[in-house]
């Protein structure tokens, strides 16, 4: 109805500036509004797909709907947003999408010690904390493993990094299971992670050959770790304890820390461990074994072979069959590179024609059972890659594959007092647990 005429009506003019201010003061209004909303609430954003134009657009776009006005105090507000990394995001190409600077990602990288940022994955999660409207990055945390998190915190002029690690609550929980096909299979079934039939099968490993021993019929029980972050199952701990019946027979295990390490025993304290591992390389077939009348293979005249031939590949893994001290780690004629090692108590091994030695082995270093010490190669005399191994008992060689092996060392009598006080409240606790299936499976077994 009415003309509007800026020419002829000066005060009309002035209304319609009014307004216009207004506009402009209440835009400015609403987008402060919403920032602070975004700050007291976890903005989830789904990146890159699903996120929304507003989140995506730098912020500063906003301010600037009212370039003719006089600049007002900026108003400063906290957002914090969440992203879930897609496959090929990068660092740089999140923040950048979030207004952050170069020289802040420059700055985040320089604080990244443990290199996580290289190392991201899709569903990573990382939380940013900006302080708008100038995507001034405030903080940044990443989240990779649900054990722990990575925590950046802009300083002055660079970022401070930290790990912090989640409480993990650790509950005991027991599981059984009866074997009609595998281990694998039927602990599968019964819900218990691989993880632990692994330990389980490492655990027995002295007494039980889990390739060529395990019937149908037998049965096995844990009590192990169940571990929980925020009441929610994340994984599995250490087998607190685990008893096994194989073909009639019974064996039982507790962990326990001695003096001297971690290790597993029987309700009677005795360790299950062995002082000796048999084989001390993973190897493919023996290839000369133990022989007092041997004839030599390269000398073609009789020369006693006085220990066993691991056949493996160049750099295979050798380890210490048992504790012990080094006594000699370099060359010997026809030996190549060669360790000795003295276990105590009259027993020392040797291990020959070593490619190389791990990096610790030296003489006079401590050496615990299973530990590297050096690598199979054919140094010496030696017509292809293996490992020689001999073994001597009060200097006189013996047989590797067939000397009685003798149980670790025993426990201090102090130490035994205490250790069959818990030995005995762990077994009530197995004992409770048992289901029909496994007393049945007891009552069996072979006395
Ligand atoms: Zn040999």
């Amino acid at each position: 109805m009415t003309k509007f005429d800026m020419t002829h009506s000066p005060k009309l003019w002035l209304t319609a500036f009014s307004c216009f201010l207004a506009l402009g003061a209440g835009l400015l209004l609403w987008d402060t509004f919403r920032h602070q909303e975004q700050s007291e609430t976890l903005t989830t954003i789904n990146h890159p797909k699903t996120a929304g134009p507003v989140a995506a657009k730098p912020a500063l776009d906003n301010v600037n709907l009212a370039p003719a006005l006089p600049s007002p105090k900026q108003i400063q507000t906290k957002e914090k947003r969440t992203i879930k990394l897609a496959a090929g995001d990068s660092l740089s190409s999140i923040l950048t999408a979030q207004g952050v600077s170069n020289r802040q990602i420059y700055q985040l990288t320089q604080a990244d010690t443990k290199e996580a940022f290289k190392k991201l994955n899709p569903n990573d999660r990382i939380t940013i904390t900006l302080e708008q409207p100038n995507a001034q990055l405030l903080a940044l945390t990443l989240e990779q493993d649900i054990r722990q998190y990575e925590v950046f915190t802009a300083q002055e002029n660079h970022f401070s990094h930290k790990t912090i690690q989640r409480a993990i609550d650790v509950i005991p929980t027991y599981k059984e299971a009866r074997i009609e096909s595998s281990l694998f299979v039927d602990g599968s079934n019964a819900g218990i992670a691989d993880k632990l039939l692994f330990q389980l099968a490492s655990i027995f490993k002295w007494d039980i050959d889990f390739a060529l021993d395990i019937r149908r019929g037998d049965a096995f029980a844990i009590l192990y770790e169940e571990q929980y972050i925020d009441g929610e199952a994340i994984g599995t701990g250490n087998i607190l304890a685990a008893e096994f019946i194989n073909n009639g027979r019974y064996f039982e295990a507790i962990r326990y820390q001695t003096e001297r390490r971690i290790d597993y025993f029987t309700a009677d304290g005795l360790s299950l461990r062995k002082a000796f591992i048999r084989t001390p390389v993973d190897f493919n077939r023996i290839s000369s074994r133990f022989n007092p009348n041997r004839l030599h293979p390269i000398f073609k005249t009789t020369q006693p072979h006085r220990g066993v031939d691991y056949a493996a590949s160049e750099g295979t893994p050798v380890q210490s069959s048992g504790d012990g001290e080094i006594t000699y780690a370099g060359d010997i004629r026809g030996y190549g590179n060669a360790v000795i090692i003295d276990h105590g108590r009259g027993y020392t091994t040797l291990y020959a024609h070593l490619q190389g030695f791990a990096p610790n082995i030296k003489t006079g270093y401590q050496v615990s059972q299973g530990e590297e010490i050096g690598y199979v190669g054919q140094t010496g005399w030696a017509t292809g890659p293996h490992l020689h191994y001999e073994f001597r008992v009060n200097g006189i060689h013996q047989n590797p594959e067939t000397i009685a092996i003798p149980n670790d060392s025993p426990m201090s009598k102090d130490e035994l007092t205490v250790y069959l006080r818990y030995a005995q409240s762990i077994k009530a606790t197995l004992q409770r647990s048992h289901s029909a299936m496994f007393k049945q499976a007891l009552s069996q077994i072979r006395r």
